[in-house]
């Protein structure tokens, strides 16, 4: 080879190129930060769990808890881990760790938005995080249909958000089908499906038609607004200059009290329906207030909680803010006749209705129904559980059937994976419930697959 051959090829950069970082897990991208249905942190740790298919306490165990070295995160301690998941969510000490963990292991950086950490100096713990889920059934409906990400949002986390300010209706708290309250995570957890009994929960499933709608007559201003604020302020948190601070309240507090009755803290007590002593502590900044009472404040003087929390307020009291909440409380005790009626009814409907049920037809509480009608609650509780355990079965046995059908069609195999999806019912529940027929499933699928 002569040496003017060897000039046609460019010299080649032998200098090692740099890789950037790699990350431990998955770099998954949370949904909808800068939105207000921003993702949770406990949704994002159950879809990571799900992409690298491991159950969600082994990604916890094995992944998450060597890297937080938290000793409440040791194996043995785990099995009670289900009860105070919810926190993961909240702005405490559990919050920051299981943030930073996620962070290292992923090496994002924008974690800290699916919980409530960017408030920690504004709001208190008390009465801000749900015990367990609630959801709106329709948007994980939607969701499905357009094919898009099933997941949880940290607005349905918060214990003050009971209606689903997209689609103006009640939040479900409990599976419709084994009516179980479900835990932020737990072995089995799958976003949009029962962790207890695998159902589906997006609107096909059959009882969420008895769920009331909120309609212009019977709507509750106030739940929708303080939806709407709170969506806002997690719309807000990326983009916000700097983080709210503990002076803010008594600021923003002092500025409205100015506004509304130029400077007299009684009086304003009086307009927001608080106790005035407690005002006047979270004037001084002695105390901040519940997010529930700062709620109420910001929902009667027109101001959304973003910008309480993070401007000079500027109140805008229009005169529905006085309606009648507390005028609809004290006109909530239905007659005799019209309980019993209700209570009637509800042995008609298909299935049954449930004392919560009823209580919301009639707004009358649960507890004072089961306190004045005892009778018919325990007749109404004994329908349920009956209608609940003949459902179960139903579906239990409609799901062998179709097990067993796919076993000994010839033409078809099929893995428990998919079988799993197509019966709208978890894999590992699949699996405790006909162990025997999803070890036949696997082996004919195994078998016709090599
Ligand atoms: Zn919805
Ligand atoms: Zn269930």
């Amino acid at each position: 080879m002569i040496s003017s051959d060897i000039d046609e090829y460019g010299v080649w950069n032998l200098v090692p190129l740099e890789l950037t970082q790699r990350s431990r897990l998955y770099h998954l991208l949370p949904i909808g930060v800068g939105t207000a249905q921003v993702e949770s942190l406990t949704g994002y740790i159950v879809r990571l769990a799900e992409a690298h298919c491991v159950p969600v306490m082994t990604l916890i165990a094995k992944e998450i808890a060597p890297m937080a070295n938290a000793a409440y995160l040791r194996e043995k301690e785990l099995r009670g881990f289900n009860k105070f998941s919810r926190m993961i969510n909240g702005f405490g000490v559990v919050a920051a760790t299981f943030k930073d963990a996620l962070e290292s292991l992923t090496l994002r950086k924008d974690l800290m938005y699916l919980t409530l950490l960017p408030w920690q100096k504004v709001m208190t713990n008390k009465c801000l995080l749900r015990q367990s889920q609630a959801w709106c059934p329709e948007c994980y409906e939607e969701w499905k249909d357009a094919g898009k990400i099933i997941y949880f949002p940290l607005l349905w986390a918060l214990n003050m958000i009971t209606i689903c300010p997209v689609h103006s209706r009640e939040l479900i708290m409990e599976c419709p089908f084994c009516k179980c309250n479900l835990y932020f995570i737990d072995s089995y957890s799958r976003a949009g499906f029962c962790s207890k009994c695998g159902y589906w929960l997006g609107k096909t499933c059959h009882s969420n038609n008895k769920v009331i709608t909120i309609t212009q007559e019977t709507a509750l201003l106030e739940r929708v607004w303080t939806a709407n604020s709170f969506g806002d302020l997690l719309k807000t948190a990326p983009i916000s200059v700097s983080l709210p601070v503990r002076e803010q309240i008594s600021f923003s507090l002092v500025r409205c009290i100015q506004q509304v009755t130029e400077g007299n803290t009684y009086e304003f007590a009086r307009f927001v329906g608080l106790n005035k002593n407690m005002l006047g502590d979270w004037r001084l900044g002695r105390h901040i207030p519940q997010v529930n009472y700062l709620s109420k404040i910001c929902y009667r003087i027109g101001v959304s909680m973003a910008e309480f929390l993070l401007k000079d307020p500027v109140v805008k009291i229009s005169t529905p803010t006085q309606t009648s909440y507390r005028k609809q409380a004290k006109r909530c005790i239905p007659n005799k006749e019209d309980v019993l009626k209700a209570f009637n009814n509800a042995v008609k409907e298909h299935p049954p209705a449930t004392i919560k049920d009823i209580s919301k037809i009639i707004g009358y509480s649960a507890s004072k129904l089961y306190k004045n009608y005892p009778e018919q609650c325990k007749a109404i509780s004994i329908l349920v559980a009956k209608n609940k355990s003949r459902m179960l079965n139903e579906k239990w046995e409609n799901i062998r059937v179709k097990m067993v059908a796919a076993l000994n069609e010839t033409n078809m195999q099929v893995s428990i994976a998919a079988l799993s999806k197509k019966l709208s019912c978890h894999e590992s529940a699949l699996y405790r419930k006909f162990p025997e027929l999803c070890h036949a499933i696997a082996a004919k699928h195994k078998d016709v697959g090599s």
